[in-house]
């Protein structure tokens, strides 16, 4: 399945609170919280309040969602000491998208290897 709709997403459970997590910050269009399984001393995933897919579904129209949600890994990061970091979306199943509902990884604290695998 590569899409889910509200209803049944999970990031859109913790978005309406009905899943805890440990959120890390908050804005009108975006929620921040721990990832379950780290893959780095931080590893926060960044998601938009609004239902989306993956970023393959992002139009011209959530323009303000795509700025805020890299405004808002910036400002994690910044919060938690690091002004290096690695942000990642990864897109579709092949890309090991897991979860269907748009979200950055947020990662830092450890050196990166480039090319990812
Ligand atoms: P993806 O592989 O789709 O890019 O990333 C999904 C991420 O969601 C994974 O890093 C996974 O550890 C995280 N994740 C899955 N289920 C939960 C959950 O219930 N709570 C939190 N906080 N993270 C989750
Ligand atoms: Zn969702």
């Amino acid at each position: 399945m590569t899409s889910a709709t509200p209803g049944d997403c999970l990031f859109c459970k913790i978005v309406g609170g009905d899943i805890p997590a440990d959120i890390v910050h908050e804005t009108e269009r975006t929620v921040a919280f721990r990832d379950v399984n780290p893959q780095a001393p931080l590893h926060v995933l960044v998601v938009p309040r609004k239902h989306q897919p993956n970023a393959a579904a992002t139009t011209a129209a959530d323009g303000e969602d795509a700025s805020a949600l890299i405004a808002a890994a910036d400002a994690v990061a910044r919060a938690e000491g690091y002004d290096s970091y690695r942000l990642v979306l990864n897109t579709g199943a092949d890309a090991h998208q897991t979860v269907f509902h748009t979200h950055l990884h947020v990662l830092a604290g450890r050196a990166m290897t480039w090319p990812p695998g």
